[in-house]
């Protein structure tokens, strides 16, 4: 079924930073399946979990424990602070299980709140309720009735948040930084300040860090960052390094969900944990993460010297989840010409490109990609 058009181009092998399309040509990956293949393709420690898991059990059924399913709730709650976990198999699935147990709890908890306040620009997923939470201005009349409930302020505008705060109010839901928007950060202050006003009102504050959770920002999470923890806490993408799984997080207090509520078929199936704790395990490594804080520092060093060097824009994120603002509308252009020289890059917005290569991309890969990109920029 036709979703989007895809280059003429048929991969068929990859390891670490590197893939290979079907014609024998290499690339080399700063998508990496969209910040999802954080230990890069195929790495051991993902085909030991696989091959070892397979050999074990690879469904049991959602109404049962397993065990790899409790070693990986046990490692993430004692990574983040919090205390239940419930795996879901992409981060939309999450963000609409954090929607509804912030639904939930309202209903039970605050006088049957059930507005959820969201942001411009926002990107949760493609699911009907996450469309309607997003703030993607494409989407705005797209697949029309929305799911309501969504009340929608201008990022990083605590004052804005103040005054959308009310007695139907159940949550503020945000990604401290929007990956999908042109990698666009709220403030670590605004998110100190939000974590105080969600306190102070008894609202909720969810953070979707599907795209910056895992050790993308150098921190196994990003608000980490700011010292603050949230209510709920979802996160995708790189957590399954390359499988689908995705968890949401949730305070004992904000637990609310009864039998029948949530639930799904694959959900926290033994073969995909296995995976997922083999991954945080890896990433949750002290060394792991500075090296990804410095790799971070470093690339962002670069491409600001692209920047001055070229005449363009700022450098925005933090860790290895970075955007390069061109100053002008060709990021399409720039794509397609590093894709000719062998690099896969993504331009989330017309004008800017965005770099989330594997979390071990070494320091010569890096040097390689900027050198395709500055000779890319130069013609
Ligand atoms: N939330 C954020 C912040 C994302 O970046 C994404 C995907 O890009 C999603 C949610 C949706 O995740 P998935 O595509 O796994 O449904």
């Amino acid at each position: 079924m036709f979703i989007t058009s895809r280059p003429d181009i048929v991969f068929v092998r990859g390891q670490g930073s590197w893939l290979y399309d079907s014609e024998g040509r290499e690339y080399l990956d700063f998508i990496q399946g969209w910040a999802v293949n954080s230990l890069g393709h195929c790495p051991k420690v993902i085909r030991d979990a696989l091959a070892n898991q397979a050999e074990i059990v690879i469904n049991v059924s959602p109404a049962f424990y397993n065990e790899p399913m409790q070693r990986l709730a046990n490692l993430l709650t004692d990574l983040s602070g919090l205390d239940r976990v419930f795996f879901a198999n992409s981060g939309a699935e999450a963000n609409e299980g954090a929607i509804k147990l912030a639904r939930k709890w309202g209903s039970s908890k605050r006088g049957g709140a059930s507005e959820i306040i969201v942001f411009e620009d926002a990107f949760h997923g493609r699911t009907l309720a996450t469309m309607s939470a997003s703030g993607k201005p494409q989407w705005k009349d797209l697949f029309e009735p929305k799911v309501g409930g969504f009340v929608r302020v201008r990022r990083n505008d605590i004052q804005a948040v103040r005054e959308a705060i009310g007695p139907r109010t159940a949550a503020v839901m945000l990604e401290p930084i929007q990956g999908e928007a042109g990698v666009m950060p709220f403030t670590i202050e605004f998110l100190r300040e939000l974590r105080d006003l969600t306190d102070e009102t008894g609202v909720l504050l969810v953070l979707d860090e599907i795209q910056t959770g895992i050790g993308r920002t150098g921190r196994m999470f990003y608000f980490e960052h700011a010292g603050i923890r949230p209510d709920i806490l979802t996160l995708g993408k790189g957590i399954g390094g390359g499988v689908p799984l995705a968890a949401v997080l949730a305070r004992e207090a904000v637990s609310v969900f009864e039998a029948g509520d949530q639930g799904g078929t694959f959900n926290g199936n033994p073969l995909m944990t296995a995976v997922g704790y083999a991954v945080v395990k890896e990433i949750s490594r002290p060394e792991f993460l500075a090296n990804v804080e410095a790799n971070g520092e470093y690339l962002a060093a670069q491409l600001r010297g692209l920047s001055e060097k070229f005449g363009l824009g700022e450098v925005r994120g933090h860790g290895l989840l970075l955007a390069l603002d061109l100053g002008k509308p060709d990021g399409s252009r720039t794509v397609t010409a590093v894709q000719e020289r062998g690099l896969l890059l993504n331009s989330p917005r017309p004008a800017t490109l965005r770099f989330m290569p594997a979390l071990n991309v070494t320091r010569a890969e890096i040097d390689k990609m900027l050198g395709i990109v500055g000779a890319a920029l130069a013609i």
